[in-house]
């Protein structure tokens, strides 16, 4: 008898409340427990993707390599949430925001030792791993 292919649900492990256990980027997770943040690029085109993408939309080919996000983006936008989508309750008050890297935009949460006063529009962060308190890994934006 064939012996029963393993299921790669590495993904599970990866946010507060996690809708997809199975992706074609499942290395992202593996990255993520490396200390690294990574984003997708297409070979072919040169765009980047932050969340990584299998395949191009401009292109429609699979043919992409990893890149790391590094250095400082610039905080564009941020809401503070005081209401939550189910799962993310226990969460509250967490600030959503976007950072610009210039080539590519990433969607994620600020740090939550950064006081309120202290976030502004334009500023500079930077995007890094962060190990939630049931063990699940994220990416947050700090200074
Ligand atoms: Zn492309």
């Amino acid at each position: 008898m064939a012996e029963k292919k393993k299921t790669d649900d590495r993904f599970k492990k990866f946010g507060t409340v996690n809708f997809t256990s199975l992706t074609k980027v499942n290395d992202f997770v593996d990255y993520l427990e490396q200390g690294k943040v990574m984003g997708t690029r297409c070979k072919d085109c040169g765009i980047m993707f932050f969340p990584p993408r299998a395949d191009c939309c401009q292109c429609l080919t699979g043919n992409m390599e990893w890149f790391e996000v590094s250095g400082a983006g610039t905080l564009v936008t941020y809401s503070k949430l005081k209401y939550a989508p189910v799962g993310f309750e226990e969460d509250l008050p967490y600030c959503i925001a976007v950072l610009d890297y210039g080539s590519y935009k990433i969607f994620g949460r600020i740090a939550k030792d950064i006081p309120d006063e202290e976030i502004t529009i334009g500023m500079a962060m930077k995007t890094v791993t962060n190990t939630l308190p049931n063990g699940q890994l994220n990416y947050v934006f700090t200074r």
